[in-house]
């Protein structure tokens, strides 16, 4: 395979070109592969010998594409923490283009780290080595715990020192994903006040992704309907494995329903819904059990771009919009009432109360015991097969704990379907940072490790020991930088 023969399509650039500056990724100096994920490159059609030579690297780090295509730098704009930013767009990132998968489906090619664009403001328009490590990780242990998301293909330390608090490695990751369609961008085209653009992103968006949504009386409020449903579901999902995503703005979520943008994210060990991980974070808008009402939040402003495109009558368009969201919290609710029934080996069809009893004083032990997420409801198996010492060890109040297995045991869980339901490894903070940190001075065995571990994280197996704690008192309280 050469760099000609990828077939990589200008879908985007071509259809939206409002929305797109042609441009090009910055030369390295000396490009070195860091990490590469075959099984996902043969999914994409792109031979990982290719990719590992240094034709490859060229692709990957958007200095040599193939003829037809046009790498992009995508415009969007955007609500950070609330306030609101007219034009954000790609300041380190590019399109390199779309791709299509071995089932047919079409995949962005996307670089993040690739140098400046003329959205970069005051940005250098890099990006280091331990944050796209970082992505890499978290980002493919989300997709094998069955997270929709973003996935990642490659990180290429370019050889260019960048200076951040200090000065670091430069990286740029190559990432993959069903689009970069963001709310940011809705709010970006209906910011130019251009009618024929936004029908024409909105078609894109049902195209790509909700295509349901083109036979509902109203597209624009199908189209809506569909990313309330999706982003409901995802949140609920990252909820239920205490994925902390860490800067929800609206230009860092999706119309696809993926997760997107790692940046400062973490998972919670204790329990606990106050939990804020980022340093920017001050006021714990972000924070673990506040990221339903961010979502909501964020999807409010995306009704409110579609307005013009759902009823010519204002007043009308709004009521549309604002029922649509109204189901957010009823969607958000059994999503995660239905993963937490999964989580605790119990059948469909449940009553709504018994389940609801059982998670009331469930979570009130685990918050108020600090107890380790992960590792305890990974420890409920055994109970369900007669032991109850290894969950119950990880509670502080005995006679609670009892009472709440008691019940629980009633129901008769199913220990094999926990299994599948609770994974036995997250990415850990203290040994995600051990690895970036091991990585960055060279060593990459403990990122192949911690790789091997949550990219299998249900199937407990012997040499990963370490992976199943929490991090020890003495690593202190975790805060993620962007
Ligand atoms: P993020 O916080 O990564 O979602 O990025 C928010 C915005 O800042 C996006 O428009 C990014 O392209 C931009 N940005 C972040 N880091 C840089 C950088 N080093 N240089 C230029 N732009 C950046
Ligand atoms: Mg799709
Ligand atoms: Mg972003």
């Amino acid at each position: 395979m050469t760099t000609t023969s990828v077939r990589l399509g200008n879908r985007f650039a071509t259809a939206l070109p409002e929305l797109a500056l042609p441009w090009t990724g910055e030369a390295a100096p000396d490009p070195r592969l860091l990490v590469l994920n075959e099984p996902l490159a043969a999914a994409l059609g792109l031979d990982p010998s290719y990719l590992r030579s240094e034709a490859g690297l060229g692709l990957l780090l958007g200095t040599d594409v193939p003829p037809g295509a046009t790498p992009v730098a995508q415009g969007y704009a955007g609500h950070q923490f609330g306030g609101w930013s007219p034009r954000l767009g790609d300041g380190r990132a590019l399109l390199l283009g779309e791709l299509v998968t071995d089932s047919g489906d079409l995949r962005d090619l996307h670089l993040k780290g690739s140098g400046r664009t003329p959205f970069s403001r005051g940005g250098d328009g890099l990006a280091v080595v331990g944050p796209m490590l970082r992505e890499y990780v978290v980002s493919e242990a989300m997709h094998a715990l069955g997270v929709p998301t973003t996935r990642s293909l490659a990180v290429v330390a370019t050889g260019r020192e960048v200076r951040r608090e200090r000065l670091e490695q430069g990286a740029v990751l190559a990432r993959v994903a069903s689009s970069h369609l963001r709310v940011g961008t809705f709010q970006y085209a209906a910011s130019l006040g251009d009618r024929p653009l936004m029908v024409r992103l909105l078609d894109e968006a049902i195209d790509r992704h909700h295509p349901s949504a083109r036979s509902a009386p109203e597209p624009a409020l199908g189209l809506f309907d569909a990313v309330v449903e999706a982003q409901a579901r995802l949140v609920a999902q990252w909820m239920l494995v205490g994925f902390v995503h860490g800067v929800m703005n609206t230009d860092n979520m999706t119309i696809s329903g993926e997760t997107i943008d790692y940046g400062p994210c973490a998972f919670v060990d204790a329990f606990d819904p106050a939990a804020v991980f980022s340093s920017i974070d001050h006021g714990g808008r972000y924070a673990y059990g506040r990221q339903p009402l961010a979502a909501e939040w964020n999807l409010a402003r995306l009704a409110e771009t579609l307005l013009p495109l759902i009823d010519e009558d204002s007043t009308v368009a709004a009521e549309k919009a604002t029922e649509s969201l109204g189901r957010f919290r009823g969607l958000y609710s059994a999503a995660w009432y239905d993963g937490l029934r999964a989580k605790l080996g119990l059948p469909e069809g449940l009553a709504d109360d018994v389940l609801t009893a059982l998670s009331t004083d469930l979570f009130a032990l685990l918050e108020s015991g600090h107890v380790d997420f992960t590792s305890f409801f990974r420890r409920l198996g055994s109970a369900a097969r007669d032991d109850r010492a290894p969950a119950r060890s990880l509670v502080l109040d005995l006679p609670g704990i009892d009472a709440w297995l008691d019940s629980w045991l009633a129901l008769a869980p199913d220990a094999d379907a926990m299994d599948r339901a609770n994974p036995a490894y997250v990415p850990r903070n203290h040994l995600v940072e051990e690895a970036l940190a091991a990585a960055t001075a060279g060593d990459l065995a403990p990122l192949h490790t911690l790789l091997d571990a949550v990219t299998s994280p249900y199937d407990e197996r012997p040499g990963l020991e370490r992976h199943l704690e929490p991090a020890p008192d003495s690593f202190g309280a975790y805060t993620t930088y962007c």
